[in-house]
């Protein structure tokens, strides 16, 4: 075993950390050289809100296929690029393509945007993101911009300031992936949030163990009490939408409703939805 260090982390080298090392490597560096705008993508996957069963918005999830890498997870690039200064370039481009396809939805449809902890501490990129948002005509109350609670534990001033800027030209923010983290109850009152999102590990047993039920039902009367939407994430099927519903929160994303598509299906999705979407609630319900 040896010692080395990767952007500053020490790592005790071992075979397999050496190749993942290598890896992480391999697609920061492909990152830097590649026409970003040519080989990342994204797709798009509704929430819903099953109380009125209407469709409610997208969310813009990254995609990047590569000639040699193939399909490479955002959970895998998107970690890469936190760590240096590709990150806000990427989010520039994949902000753009986001705003194009929005162009051609219905008006009353959100986006919903990931936005990483380097990009809200970053002055410069929170300027791009305003221009871009200015420039392409789109309602700015049409956006929303999902950030975790890691990002909100970085430097919260600026973090904060950020926000502020984002809130004041109209944008929402939600809080992602709640209660994954180190959770933050103590300030999530502080900070300029409009939404949560309850992370879908809570969702995974909610119909088997009473107390994941007990968690995620305390997590939807927070959200009432300090007056945030709320919407659950990683709903895969009709007994989980049926939970959730008597739980109080009707807005939900999730496999059950439909999995991540390209921009090209999704106008078909926004044309059946009345339909289909209708169709899976009654199953749901029965
Ligand atoms: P996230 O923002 O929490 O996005 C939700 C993830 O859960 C997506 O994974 C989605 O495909 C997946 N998912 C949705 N419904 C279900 C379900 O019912 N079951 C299961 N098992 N999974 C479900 P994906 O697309 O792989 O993205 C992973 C993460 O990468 C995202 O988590 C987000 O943190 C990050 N990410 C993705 N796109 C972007 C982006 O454009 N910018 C930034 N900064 N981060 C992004
Ligand atoms: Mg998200
Ligand atoms: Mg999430
Ligand atoms: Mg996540």
């Amino acid at each position: 075993h040896a010692k080395a260090r990767y952007r500053g982390q020490p790592v005790i080298f071992s075979r397999e950390h050496e190749v993942e090392i290598r890896k992480l490597s391999t697609i920061e560096h492909t990152l830097r050289r590649i026409d970003l705008d040519a080989e990342l993508s994204l797709h798009f996957q509704p929430i819903v809100n099953v109380g009125t069963s209407r469709l409610v918005g997208f969310e813009a999830l990254a995609r990047w296929h590569n000639p040699e890498l193939g399909n490479v997870a955002p959970g895998v690039f998107i970690s890469v690029a936190e760590r240096t200064e590709l990150i806000g370039t990427i989010t520039q481009v994949l902000l753009r393509k986001a705003l194009s396809a929005v162009s051609s939805w219905p008006d009353g449809l959100f986006l919903s945007f990931n936005l990483s902890m380097r990009d809200l501490i970053s002055q410069g990129t929170i300027l791009q993101i305003v221009a871009i948002i200015e420039s392409s005509g789109i309602d700015p109350r049409r956006i929303i911009i999902e950030v975790t609670e890691t990002a909100l534990m970085q430097d919260y001033e600026r973090v904060q300031e950020s926000l502020r800027i984002l809130r004041s030209m109209g944008l929402k923010v939600a809080l992602d992936d709640f209660g994954s983290g180190q959770s933050s109850l103590s300030y999530v009152h502080q900070l300029s949030l409009d939404k949560i999102k309850i992370d879908r590990g809570f969702v995974r047993n909610i119909a088997m163990q009473e107390n994941a039920r007990n968690i995620v039902k305390t997590v939807i009367d927070l959200c009432r009490n300090l007056k945030f939407d709320c919407v659950v994430e990683g709903v895969e099927t009709a007994e989980q939408v049926e939970i959730i519903s008597r739980l109080g929160c009707s807005t939900m994303q999730g496999y059950f409703f439909a999995r991540p598509m390209p921009q090209g299906e999704v106008e078909a999705f926004i044309a059946d939805f009345g339909l289909s979407g209708d169709r899976r609630l009654v199953a749901a319900a029965g």
